[in-house]
């Protein structure tokens, strides 16, 4: 794929009106292609079919609709769960995974082509980093999925599974979580860019609760989301109370302890009013055990301020030595959470079968060939 082509996901309105007044033609031309990209997911510039022949040709010489290539889309859950496996021009892989619900329809994002975190219970970490995403790579994946929701309404996938019926598939995309490979704060400019395009009401429109960007715990950048604009939702991998073992699973806590973690998260929920997310992977004999769900009830209800804990059973990733906590241990950890009043859920698992799941993504086509 040619990356010297302007990516049009990477262009703002404004840099659209530009390129189409250098090009000579009137300026609705510009809110048309625009339209093509956010209202019709168009699936190439020769699709869009409302502009001229002339216009579409030089368009296909001059830019390129995304710089990914989508090489392999996976479904698991009767279909309900897709992974979308994407090449960038580089070769190096990265994924994306949609999930169905009878109520609402949530992708999942990659930031990073790998992750420098290190988080040992993680896949990609296993990667190393590779490289930052651009902004278009991020809306890229968004598109896709909302093309794929598209495709699902006129065609329905699924019957007598998770309560969805043929011509039951939500309407619209109406989740977009950064939880995909990498940390979305290591990457934060161009994934804040990649929220701004996707929140313009000319355009895809997606409202700042509709966005919840997950981080490790990178202080700086939960400071520098308290001033921006759009209150997204925070979701924190805390998955410890404790420092010292944190800091053996998520090498992150060495700089950035617990105690500094809870007091942004805490600043963060003061100043916008949104509840902070704390995700908890729940790994055997690591920090599942009733001790372990006290002081995490101890260190959040201390604080009290609004918050929920995810908690997910830990997918299993091979070479790890790490195993995943048993059903009762689960139930056990939730019963007791429960018990001292911290809100919290038990996440439904999604895409276990196609290596899709929470700490799975890997870039797993590479793998596979
Ligand atoms: S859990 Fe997230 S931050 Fe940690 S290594 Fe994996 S992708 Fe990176």
């Amino acid at each position: 794929m040619d990356t010297e082509k302007i990516n049009l996901y990477n262009a703002s309105s404004t840099d659209l009106s530009s390129a189409m007044a250098d090009w000579g033609q009137p300026a609705f031309r510009a809110r048309q292609v625009y339209r093509q990209l956010y209202t019709r997911y168009a699936g190439s510039i020769e699709e869009m079919t409302d502009l001229p022949v002339e216009l579409r040709e030089r368009m296909i010489g001059e830019s390129t609709l995304g710089t990914m290539e989508l090489v392999d889309v996976r479904k698991g859950d009767q279909g309900l769960t897709r992974k979308a496996i994407w090449r960038l021009p580089g070769g190096e892989t990265i994924e994306s995974v949609l999930m169905i619900y009878p109520d609402r329809a949530t992708v999942c994002v990659s930031s990073q082509a790998g992750c420098p975190m290190g988080c040992v219970f993680c896949a990609t970490a296993r990667l190393g980093f590779l490289q930052n995403l651009s902004p278009g790579d991020m809306v890229q994946q968004v598109i896709w999925a909302a093309r794929e929701i598209q495709a699902m309404k006129d065609q329905p996938v699924a019957k007598n599974t998770h309560r969805v019926r043929p011509g039951n598939v939500p309407p619209h995309l109406t989740n977009v979580v950064f939880m995909g490979m990498g940390e979305p704060f290591n990457n934060y400019d161009n994934w804040w860019a990649s929220v701004e395009r996707l929140h313009d009401p000319d355009g895809f429109n997606l409202g700042a609760r509709s966005f919840t960007v997950s981080t490790v715990g990178l202080i700086p950048g939960i400071e520098k989301l308290m001033e921006a604009p759009l209150p997204v939702n925070l979701a924190i991998s805390l998955h410890t109370a404790y420092d010292e073992r944190r800091s053996a699973l998520m090498p992150v806590n060495r700089r950035y302890p617990i105690a500094d973690l809870i007091a942004a998260s805490r600043a963060y929920a003061a100043r916008t009013g949104r509840r902070v997310s704390f995700e908890y992977c729940l790994i055997a004999g690591e920090n599942d055990s009733a001790d372990e769900a006290e002081a995490l009830a101890n260190l959040l209800l201390e604080e009290r301020f609004p918050c929920h804990v995810n908690l997910i059973p830990w997918n299993p990733v091979a070479g790890t030595g790490l195993a995943r906590s048993t059903r009762a241990s689960v139930n056990t950890f939730k019963a007791l959470l429960d018990g001292r009043g911290l809100p919290c859920s038990i996440r439904i698992q999604r895409g276990v079968d196609i290596d899709a799941a929470c700490g799975q993504l890997a870039g797993s086509y590479a793998e596979k060939e």
